[in-house]
């Protein structure tokens, strides 16, 4: 009933197998566009109302992609394609044509400051950005690229800024030349998305994921919605960011195979979340949790019109918020997914009420999937109802980190085991229940906080000799970033200073919102952080 073979010490997934593409010659795009739905709403612009349909979205894509092949772009295999954007009916027009062919899409988070951009922009180094004119002063200046405007054709006129080259708008409507790749064969092989993550330790990385990792997310994206025999019928709100890979594998790809129309959101808001749940019928809405937490705190339940599912993923979902949601709105199914950008996504889901009747848990492996529970401090293959470290094994998990073989190395095992990082552990049904974090990643949000990076900025204050950084509980956001701090000998550095010179710094999520000074910071004999230590120092008194 668990799917738990002690022969191998590993859990199967319960649930059947999905068949991938025999043929190598198969990138994501063509899988996807293959799939027929040309009369079908695909994506609603939830500020204007404009509506695409497939068949004008994959003749976008196509055309676009023609354009960026040719001249000034000459975008080709391997080329890196950066897309700095707020949620917008443009992103996925961007990421498929540059993915279409064999070029390689990184995003950012358009939070991030411009020296954190900067920063990616000189590990990936793209040869393209496609960005809004707002983020464009944040794109480095000495790193030579062409933009793309993410607006459309009719807009204002472009800013002069001699890096643009085109509006999206304007590249869309060039006629699709069916042989636009120019002798690069892509296939599923072939690298796809560089999103950034800190993984276990350290600080952001690039995570590469190829077209195969992404048509695997999408088979399994399909057969939750069941489309083995036709269309779904759900309309989406897509709420969650389109740069992260919860938006990236659901709305940018995934769910764009499910002929499943979607409502694009560019910012979250509640008012403004609700009145695009009413006006355009919205059935399903995937979130983080923070926006359960302000949908269960809202004194009356909200005006949810025709909403019948929520899904929860990328934190943690407390049984008290899910006991919460279910009182003020039973009308809701509350649904969860787990998983990591390694993992591409989903490495467990619930799909219906009754899978997440089992208040608390992830829910059941994806298809295709092997887990194991792994003893962090013995390296034993744990069984059924035992707490350890989870790793998986599944077509989706990365090929490893951007140039940076150790941090592969640590990650992903020879096997192809993704050490992921949580501890967890897996009932006799089957179930997955994510307990702690083993990793030092803090999600504020939802959004990834690297310790490491702000104790290499809390470092370079002249008044600090050590800081370490710590996630610290908090109902709303889920964590926020804490520091303790070793002032220098006579420094009467205040906590006040110390977040101030941090949120000067970094994107307003990554700010450190709370201090504490010690005398020294607790390591083990190699001189890693005791970070547990300082963690349960930090909220015994809570
Ligand atoms: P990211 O790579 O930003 O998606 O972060 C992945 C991490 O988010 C996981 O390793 C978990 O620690 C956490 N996470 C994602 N989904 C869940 C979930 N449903 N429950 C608990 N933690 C989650």
């Amino acid at each position: 009933r668990s799917g738990y073979c002690a022969a191998t010490g590993s859990f199967r997934s319960k649930r059947a197998a999905v068949p991938l593409p025999v043929d190598r010659d198969v990138d994501v795009v063509t899988f996807l566009a293959s799939r027929r739905h040309s009369g079908v709403v695909a994506l609603i612009d939830a500020a204007t109302g404009r509506r695409t349909t497939f068949g004008e979205l994959w003749r976008a894509v196509a055309g676009a992609a023609t354009a960026l092949a040719s001249a000034p772009f000459s975008l080709r295999k391997g080329h890196v394609a950066l897309i700095l954007s707020p949620n917008s009916v443009h992103f996925p027009v961007a990421a498929l044509a540059a993915m279409s062919l064999g070029a390689v899409v990184t995003t950012a988070n358009p939070l991030n400051t411009a020296a954190e951009i900067a920063k990616q922009v000189a590990d990936a180094r793209p040869v393209l950005a496609f960005t809004t004119r707002e983020l464009l002063p944040k794109l480095p200046r000495d790193h030579p690229l062409r933009v793309v405007l993410l607006e459309s054709a009719a807009g204002d006129p472009l800013p002069a800024d001699p890096r643009i080259a085109a509006t999206i708008e304007e590249i869309s409507a060039t006629p699709p030349d069916p042989a636009r790749r120019r002798g690069d064969r892509v296939t599923q092989d072939d690298q796809a998305t560089l999103l950034y993550s800190s993984g276990t330790t350290g600080p952001s990385k690039g995570v590469v994921s190829t077209h195969r990792n992404l048509i695997s997310m999408v088979q399994i994206v399909m057969t939750r919605f069941r489309l083995e025999e036709s269309d779904s019928t759900e309309t989406f709100l897509c709420t969650v960011p389109m740069f992260h890979v919860y938006g990236l594998v659901a709305f940018a790809t995934g769910l764009l195979g499910c002929g499943a129309t979607i409502v694009v959101l560019s910012k979250f808001e509640l008012p403004e979340m609700l009145r695009c749940i009413n006006a355009y019928g919205v059935t399903y809405l995937p979130l983080v949790p923070p926006i359960l937490v302000a949908m269960v705190a809202h004194p009356k339940p909200l005006p949810l019109g025709q909403l019948r599912k929520v899904l929860s993923g990328g934190a943690p979902l407390s049984k008290e918020l899910i006991e919460g949601f279910k009182e003020k709105y039973p009308q809701v199914e509350i649904l969860q997914g787990y998983g990591l950008t390694e993992s591409t996504a989903i490495g467990a889901s619930t799909d219906s009420a009754e899978e997440s009747r089992q208040y608390g848990t992830a829910g059941l492996l994806s298809p295709n999937t092997e887990a194991k529970i792994v003893d962090p401090e013995t390296a034993e293959a744990l069984p059924v109802n035992r707490t350890g470290e989870l790793w998986i094994k599944g077509p989706y998990v990365m090929k490893g980190y951007f140039k940076n073989t150790e941090a592969t190395k640590a990650t992903v095992t020879p096997e192809g085991w993704l050490k992921t990082g949580d501890l967890c552990y897996i009932d006799e049904d089957g179930y997955l229940f994510v307990v702690d974090r083993l990793k030092e990643l803090i999600k504020y949000k939802g959004y990834q906080v690297p310790p490491a990076e702000l104790e290499a900025l809390l470092l370079t204050h002249p008044e600090i000799t050590d800081a370490a950084v710590i996630p610290f509980p908090d109902k709303e956001v889920g964590q926020f970033p804490m520091a303790y701090i070793v002032r220098k000998n006579g420094s009467n550095l205040s906590a006040h200073e110390v977040m101030e010179f941090v949120a000067k710094q970094v994107a307003p999520y990554k700010k450190v919102r709370k201090v504490a000074f010690v005398t020294d910071i607790p390591k083990n004999a190699s001189g890693k952080i005791l970070r547990k230590d300082l963690i349960k120092l930090a909220t015994s008194k809570l």
